[in-house]
């Protein structure tokens, strides 16, 4: 038995399709009809910078794996709940973040998970992630670029007492890291949040994470590889906030949150991968307020609504989510979030692999 149902996306003709044991298929007489004419789908939301072990960003500075066992499936819920169907893990503690992929396939997001994140002695919060020198950095993704669930995460910049943030691998050594991870058929993502963002660039990293140095040679590179950028703008604005607008961190963020109204509208421009990410400063499943941070920070709501949804689909190879035999999930709104991205906040209908997970038409 199949269920018929229209999907009208933001642009081009709505089609009709049907779903049945869970994924598509073509449209057909005989079955169900769920009425989906009026309102816009899209295959899904999307988060490209979550921590699914994680509840809140103070989590950094202290959490147990007994902790990020038990947050990991009530987060993936909540994400699915709020119609975000797609995460980009970007690591955590440990490489306990791959637990993620253990959980039923057909319940949780689709994911792809980094695991610890990598940074040498001084590099980042004390104990948190994996300490690697820069010199056993290549040695060590080696080993674990395999392992991991698409990405390995690595710290780029971090702050040192009296010396403000300095670059935590030598270019030389990042970029081998990222042949070795290619290799591996991984992808690299990196925190940079001062100055080691050009170099990422220049070595070839996949995905920019914060990225508010990034200047506009580094995003005419990204746009011309196909490089991402994730700027999560609602964790930039938490971080001006912890340290306050008037310490030095606070007057070097506050440039950089200056410099990306100048930087959004120039990536859309360009055509640069921009993924939205929330990164613990809102609730999991939130990632519709980083979309219409991105409105506000200079991208239009048709390039808002693509970064909170479907670019995330087509970075990871997700590119005809509506075809025959693809799995059955999409998420339906009233409105059409290309004229007000400020929609993707109020889902109608949410379907994952066939079951209605939400249903408030
Ligand atoms: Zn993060």
């Amino acid at each position: 038995m199949s269920t018929n149902l229209t999907i009208r996306q933001p642009e081009g003709e709505p089609i009709a399709m049907a779903f049945a044991d869970g994924v598509f298929v073509d449209a057909n007489t005989d079955g169900d009809h769920l009425d989906t004419d009026d309102l816009w789908a899209l295959p899904g939301l999307a988060d490209a910078h979550a921590h699914l072990t994680m509840t809140s960003p103070k989590d950094i500075f202290g959490i147990t794996d007994e902790i990020m066992r038990d947050n990991m499936p009530k987060t993936a819920w909540a994400q699915v709940d709020r119609g975000v169907l797609l995460i980009l893990d970007k690591g955590g503690c440990s490489d306990l973040t791959l637990i993620s992929l253990d959980h039923d396939p057909n319940r949780r997001p689709f994911v792809e998970v980094a695991g610890g994140m990598i940074h040498p002695a001084g590099g980042y919060v004390d104990g948190f992630g994996v300490e690697v020198a820069p010199e056993d950095l290549v040695a060590h993704v080696r080993d674990v670029a395999s392992k991991r669930g698409g990405w390995v995460k690595v710290v780029g910049d971090w702050p040192r007492k009296g010396q403000g943030p300095l670059n935590n691998y030598s270019f030389d050594q990042l970029r081998e890291a990222v042949d070795v991870v290619h290799a591996a058929g991984a992808r690299v993502a990196i925190h940079t949040m001062a100055n080691s963002a050009s170099e990422a660039v220049a070595a070839g990293v996949d995905s920019i994470e914060h990225g508010p140095f990034l200047t506009a040679d580094d995003l005419s590179a990204l746009a011309a590889r196909g490089g991402a950028w994730v700027p999560t703008v609602v964790n930039m604005l938490d971080v001006l906030q912890m340290l306050g607008p008037d310490s030095s961190g606070g007057k070097m963020f506050q440039k950089g949150l200056d410099e990306m109204r100048n930087n959004l509208p120039l990536a859309e421009e360009l055509g640069v991968t921009v993924l939205a990410g929330t990164d613990m400063a809102v609730p999991h499943g939130e990632v519709s307020i980083e979309a219409m941070r991105l409105r506000e920070y200079g991208l239009s709501d048709r390039a808002a609504t693509i970064a909170a949804s479907t670019a995330a689909y087509d970075y990871t190879g997700r590119t005809d989510p509506f075809a025959n035999g693809e799995p059955a999930s999409a998420v339906f709104f009233r409105d059409n979030p290309y004229e007000d991205v400020e929609a993707l906040t109020r889902p109608a209908l949410i379907l994952h692999h066939g079951t209605i997970v939400r249903d408030e038409r």
